[in-house]
């Protein structure tokens, strides 16, 4: 093990100290030549389950792993009840990553049941903790793979996607572990859903908001849904930048801002309303082979990612987007040629567990605050498929995805009091 973290002399010291020395283990034999590289389905992200049953084993729980690959954790007499809540996240993640995403859902739950079992004045509901393969769409294409292949929801489409590396079917890839391929290509689940009372992830906020408002933790509402085309072109007509007067111009590079600064002015009148909505074109460019500074450009080629918690505000700004294309065409004498639109419906966390969650901030000493999730996570496929999922979120600098990202061990401890007050069993 690596060195453990400074100890602060409060109650919580014996959990940073477990949860540093089981982060940094881990962080340490999943190292890549920098941050950490846990590719789905692959054999480090299988060592890194044995890693976490190893600790588990060690603690005196139960740990087993199910159909579909994952580790799964319980105190003893807690695996076979009826019902159980599951704590669960993934444990890949993104080339050169970093080590919190989703590794951080998983300790979290192992620390609930650390304390759980010394603690002598309170119980908790029966909860396995789940640690998850397969979450990250670096890898194959699609995402949430692990938790779509549990709940029966993986498509053939899917399944038949290619490893940027080998080239090999995720089909074959999930074979190779032991997965009984043919249960998942027939859709069926691979776990007893109907025994699971509701499905928690905490998991580290990939944005700035909790950082801004300086706040260690955070419910969260929901999980937007988004709109995105890849590549929508702009058709205009190529002229001399000098010589093309300004009224015989159809300059797509124009039309395109145009477009966008109408969209951002839609966005800001949505928010006034109190309405949840994020815009982005993170790919925007004129071919460099073909055009010049000194060249109006015939063609831009632009992404566009619009993501709302309502599904009637993403219908808005699809009806929106192709009203003001067709008025900046109009204006402008250029064409928008739209890609296939890709979409993912709002994943509302269940009411009551968010309520719950709430309550249990308060309980923890926490000012309550919940918040909307800008990415996607497991917890929505757990909901898609009939569970009752709400999650927590814990600060971060840096984002997620990147090397950097920093989340501070007694924020981390913050979040896990929340799930901690929510499991506990009322006395
Ligand atoms: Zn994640």
């Amino acid at each position: 093990m690596t060195a453990l973290r400074p100890m602060p002399q409060d109650a919580g010291a014996e959990d940073i100290r477990i949860a540093g020395a089981l982060f940094d283990v881990i962080a340490t034999r999943t190292a890549d030549v920098e941050g950490v590289s846990r590719p789905a389905f692959s054999e480090v992200e299988t060592r890194t389950l044995a890693m976490l049953v190893d600790f588990a084993r060690d603690q005196g729980f139960d740990a087993w792993y199910d159909a579909g690959g994952n580790a799964n954790f319980c105190l003893p007499g807690h695996r076979d009840a009826d019902r159980f809540t599951v704590v669960g996240s993934h444990v890949d993640s993104v080339p050169f990553g970093g080590n919190f995403d989703g590794l951080a859902g998983i300790v979290a739950g192992l620390i609930c049941l650390v304390r759980a079992a010394s603690d002598e004045t309170s119980r908790i509901k029966p909860l396995h903790v789940l640690a998850m393969r397969g979450e990250e769409s670096a890898w194959f294409g699609p995402c949430y793979i692990g938790s779509k292949a549990l709940t029966g929801k993986l498509s053939a489409s899917e399944l038949a996607a290619r490893h940027k590396g080998d080239g090999r079917s995720l089909d074959e890839h999930m074979a190779d572990i032991g997965i009984p391929m043919n249960e998942v290509r027939g859709g069926k689940p691979l776990i007893d859903l109907s025994r699971i009372e509701a499905y928690l992830e905490l998991h580290i906020e990939q944005g700035p908001l909790l950082i801004g408002k300086n706040i260690p933790a955070a419910v969260v509402s929901g999980i937007r849904g988004n709109i995105r085309h890849r590549a929508i072109h702009c058709v205009g007509e190529a002229g001399h930048s000098g010589a093309v007067p300004r009224a015989f111009r159809r300059d797509p590079v124009l039309a395109m801002a145009d477009l966008l600064v109408r969209l951002d002015e839609s966005w800001s009148t949505i928010l006034q309303k109190g309405d949840d909505l994020v815009l982005t074109s993170g790919v925007v460019g004129t071919d460099p082979e073909r055009h010049a500074m000194s060249r109006i450009p015939d063609e831009i080629m632009f992404s566009l990612d619009m993501r709302s918690q309502s599904a009637a505000t993403l219908e808005e700004m699809r009806t929106l987007l192709s009203e003001e294309m067709r008025q900046v065409e109009r204006d402008r004498k250029v064409r928008f040629e739209v890609d296939e639109e890709l979409y993912s419906q709002p994943a509302l966390c269940d009411p009551s567990l968010v309520a719950g969650l709430e309550a249990a901030m308060e309980r923890a000493g926490q000012a309550p605050f919940v918040m909307p999730s800008g990415g996607g996570h497991d917890a929505a496929v757990f909901g898609a498929a009939g569970v009752p999922s709400a999650m927590v979120f814990v600060r971060n600098q840096n984002g997620s995805h990147n090397p950097k990202e920093a989340m501070e061990l007694p924020d981390f401890i913050a979040a896990v009091d929340i799930l901690y007050e929510f499991l506990k069993v009322p006395s």
